[in-house]
């Protein structure tokens, strides 16, 4: 199958509402290329030297996400054009995050990253860390970043029971911002987003509420 019909026939089966991320990662520009011809613009990945040289060469009507784990010493490549940072997992990293946008005279989207799997190795905020660095007067201050949402990922495991939980925990956190006393202020203003799923288990994550899918190897092949 090539890349053309393996990305229309997954767009063919998303609900409006959800919003596709071709994930790209390790994949050469011109496989992006093809995607691009086939009308995707939203594309991710997941290490920041690698998306900017990507960036250079490419069409400057694509929005990137970065979707893997920021080091903040990073944040300054991709300052300057990064679309929407889904891995946020702390205050010090919003804070640079935010830092480099007033730089660039900008406001740069972020999703908070929520840990929901059972493995050690996701990063992500619990819920109780959540709460906590909204409300910190910290949080308050930042002015050049927006939060759109949050962002998760399940398991990796062929237990289907166990992925439904944690995207039904994640939707749950979810729906909790909107109590928060914050949500509807400052750079909580745009909560609308639900980053959930891949290519294993996005049609159980659109099940549980995901708005937005990241997808790479149904549409590029395996790495
Ligand atoms: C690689 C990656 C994906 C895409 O995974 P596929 O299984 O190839 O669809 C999605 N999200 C994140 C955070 C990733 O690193």
């Amino acid at each position: 199958m090539s890349i053309q019909s393996n990305l229309n026939t997954i767009k063919e089966s998303l609900p409006e509402h959800v919003t596709l991320v071709a994930v790209s990662k390790t994949k050469p520009v011109s496989d992006l290329m093809q995607a691009y011809e086939a009308g995707q613009r939203i594309f991710g990945e997941n290490k920041i030297q690698e998306m900017t040289d990507k960036w250079e060469e490419m069409p400057k009507d694509i929005q990137w996400h970065m979707i893997g784990h920021v080091q903040s010493n990073k944040v300054k490549f991709m300052a300057p054009y990064v679309s929407l940072i889904h891995g946020v997992d702390s205050l010090k990293l919003l804070q640079e995050i935010n830092k480099q946008a007033l730089k660039n005279n900008r406001i740069i989207d972020c999703l908070l990253q929520i840990y929901i799997a059972e493995e050690e190795s996701k990063f992500g905020l619990d819920e109780d860390e959540l709460n906590e660095l909204l409300a910190s007067s910290g949080f308050k201050e930042l002015e050049n970043i927006r939060i759109l949402g949050l962002m998760g990922m399940a398991t990796f495991t062929e237990d289907q029971n166990q992925v439904k939980k944690e995207f039904t925990h994640l939707k749950s956190i979810f729906d909790s911002l909107e109590k928060n006393d914050a949500y509807g202020k400052g750079a909580l203003q745009c909560v609308s987003t639900i980053s959930m799923g891949m290519s294993g288990d996005y049609q159980l994550a659109i099940e549980c509420g995901s708005t937005m899918v990241r997808i790479g190897s149904s549409i590029f092949g395996g790495r």
